[in-house]
């Protein structure tokens, strides 16, 4: 699961509780973004803070693990060179790539996104404001002749009238579209609570919160 994580919180926590489960995974490993690519600078916590954030909020589940592999390294973090690494790292395993609905649909924007949907399969979760039905336009959904069914099933998946809809990616591996507790949550609205001086108890871990206080950290 990538993401700039600035700062994690619990939509992030819960979406990985929900996708390791549903799809019986080993493990989910979080990879901070160091530099990222479609992100601008400004507002962005160093990502040094922001891996220690990733370490604290998963720190007690043992099914959750952060990998430095971005943070380490400066310039621009692609996630294709991350995922040819991982598969490297693990060569009997099968990858997923973690994202949410509003992530996926923004693909085309990546730095080689048709190889990028090679590399793994695809684990794409519900945002609240960003319905599955978009996805079927995606240049990399494969679109067979099942196409109009799928149709059905994102819209039953969007009403809440089914829980996960199997597709493909272009590329022949599998995207699954899994619908999660919907949760409200994002970092940009925390980072606003914070710069106006406001409450976000409840949102991101307590220990994460008390960190970013402690370290006086600016976004
Ligand atoms: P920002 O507001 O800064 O973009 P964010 O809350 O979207 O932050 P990211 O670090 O950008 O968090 O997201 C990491 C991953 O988590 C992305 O794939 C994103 O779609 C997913 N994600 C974040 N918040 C939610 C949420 N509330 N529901 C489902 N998925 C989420
Ligand atoms: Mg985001």
């Amino acid at each position: 699961m990538g993401g700039t994580f600035n700062p994690v919180h619990n939509a992030h926590l819960r979406v990985a509780e929900e996708v390791r489960e549903t799809l019986g995974l080993e493990k989910v490993l979080f990879v901070p973004a160091g530099t990222p690519p479609l992100k601008s600078g400004a507002g962005l916590a160093p990502a040094r803070k922001r891996l220690e954030m990733v370490r604290l909020a998963v720190a007690g589940n043992p099914f959750f693990e952060v990998s430095d592999l971005e943070c380490r390294k400066s310039g621009p973090s692609y996630t294709v060179n991350t995922l040819e690494k991982l598969s490297d790292e693990y060569p009997d395993k099968r990858l997923y790539f973690i994202t949410g609905a509003d992530v996926f649909l923004d693909l085309h924007l990546w730095w080689r996104p048709e190889r990028l949907i090679e590399l793994a399969d695809f684990a794409v979760v519900s945002r609240p404001g960003y319905p599955f039905a978009g996805i079927l336009d995606s240049p990399f959904v494969l679109k067979d002749r099942w196409l109009a069914n799928k149709k059905k099933e994102l819209a039953a998946l969007d009403e809440g009238k089914k829980a996960a809809v199997r597709l493909r990616l272009s590329g022949g591996r599998a995207l699954h579209l899994l619908r999660v507790a919907p949760l409200g949550i994002s970092a940009k609205h925390i980072r606003a609570l914070l710069a106006a001086g406001r409450s976000a108890r409840y949102l991101l871990p307590e220990h994460v919160l008390s960190f970013i206080i402690q370290n006086k950290i600016k976004f």
